[in-house]
């Protein structure tokens, strides 16, 4: 069965969501490979996690992140030419989507970027801001396929996880190197693009202050907190959370929408969410057209009685 390389995803030790949902799409196009690049010991913490989604094989290729500008660029590159897999998946993230771009211009594969489901057929888009799907197929061999977060069930399969050396080579003439990574946390709050439920915060929430009351809601259901462009631009919250076209893209179970308009640049970031809740004010904001459920009304009466019938319903 063809090869499929999936780019494992790791923070601390532990494997992101994002990398379990690669594994389980890889498996429609073929048998998934995983590809761990980290210092000496992370494939050791992460191969149960790996053989349990399903990966036959693991590439480990150890290195320190701050010996080379992202590794997994030359490691990948070196995997897809000796191994020829069907296809390589990455997770939609910032660093994710700069990978998957220099590994397909490196290997002269096909790109295909934003994924929401993956087939033997081809691949679907969600395009402009969620407002058309789109099906592609890659006229290349290996394409590289970068998959949005939530967009696929993680399902387990057992896999062999044989492990197999890869080395790091330096790319000729490269001149920098990373000084300091420093991981994005909301504190004790989940990740934005991998929490399950998101709370965003608008213009509409009017100050830095009252983005508490985002915050509230958001930890009485375990949540992560997200803001808008306008929210952000003004100083309310810090850009890291913002969501949309220049944002994080999410993709959670819950998506709680307060004082955000629903400009398309917004929707962009949150519109494949699976269920969408917004509460704003004006009937005719647009982001009722995408809403499951919309609630007209003022988010400082409607957040806090949100809350509390969650408290009510933990008991
Ligand atoms: P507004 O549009 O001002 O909406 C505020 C809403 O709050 C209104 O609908 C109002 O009715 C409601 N409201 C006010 N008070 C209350 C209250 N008390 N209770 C309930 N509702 C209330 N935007 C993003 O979010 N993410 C992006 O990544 C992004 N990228 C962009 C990229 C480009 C190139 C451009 C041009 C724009 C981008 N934008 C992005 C900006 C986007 O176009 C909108 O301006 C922005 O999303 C608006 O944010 P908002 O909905 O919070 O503010």
């Amino acid at each position: 069965m063809a090869e499929v390389l999936v780019l494992v995803d790791h923070l601390e030790g532990e494997i992101k969501k994002s990398t379990y949902e690669l594994l389980t799409a890889a498996r429609a196009l073929g048998e998934p490979s995983a590809v761990v690049v980290g210092p000496a010991g992370t494939a050791g913490k992460l191969a149960d996690g790996l053989k349990e989604y399903g990966a036959a094989k693991i590439y480990v290729a150890e290195t320190d992140s701050s010996e080379f500008l992202s590794p997994e660029v030359s490691v990948l590159s070196s995997l897809v030419e000796s191994k020829d897999p069907a296809a390589v998946l990455i997770a939609v993230s910032a660093d994710g989507k700069e990978i998957a771009g220099r590994v397909a211009v490196r290997t002269g594969s096909g790109l295909l970027g934003d994924v929401v489901a993956v087939s033997p057929e081809g691949t679907t888009h969600s395009v402009f801001g969620g407002a058309f799907i789109a099906e592609a197929k890659s006229n290349t061999a290996h394409p590289v396929i970068t998959l949005r977060p939530g967009s696929v069930d993680a399902e387990p399969a057992p896999g062999a996880g044989a492990e197999e050396a890869v080395e790091v080579a330096a790319a000729g003439g490269r001149s920098a190197t990373v000084s300091s990574r420093e991981p994005i946390t909301g504190g004790d709050r989940p990740e934005l693009t991998e929490a399950s439920v998101v709370v965003s915060g608008g213009r509409g929430v009017g100050s830095a202050d009252d983005f508490s009351v985002v915050e509230a809601l958001a930890d009485s259901l375990g949540a992560a907190v997200g803001a808008s462009r306008a929210a952000v631009d003004s100083g309310y919250y810090p850009h890291q959370f913002q969501v949309g076209q220049t944002g994080k893209t999410v993709s959670p179970q819950l998506y709680i929408a307060l004082g955000i308009s629903g400009a398309i640049q917004h929707r962009a970031g949150m519109q494949t969410s699976k269920t969408i809740i917004a509460v704003n004010k004006d009937p005719e904001a647009p982001i009722f057209e995408i809403a499951d459920y919309g609630v007209v009304g003022d988010l400082f009466k409607v957040a806090p009685q949100l809350q509390e019938e969650v408290a009510k319903r933990k008991g």
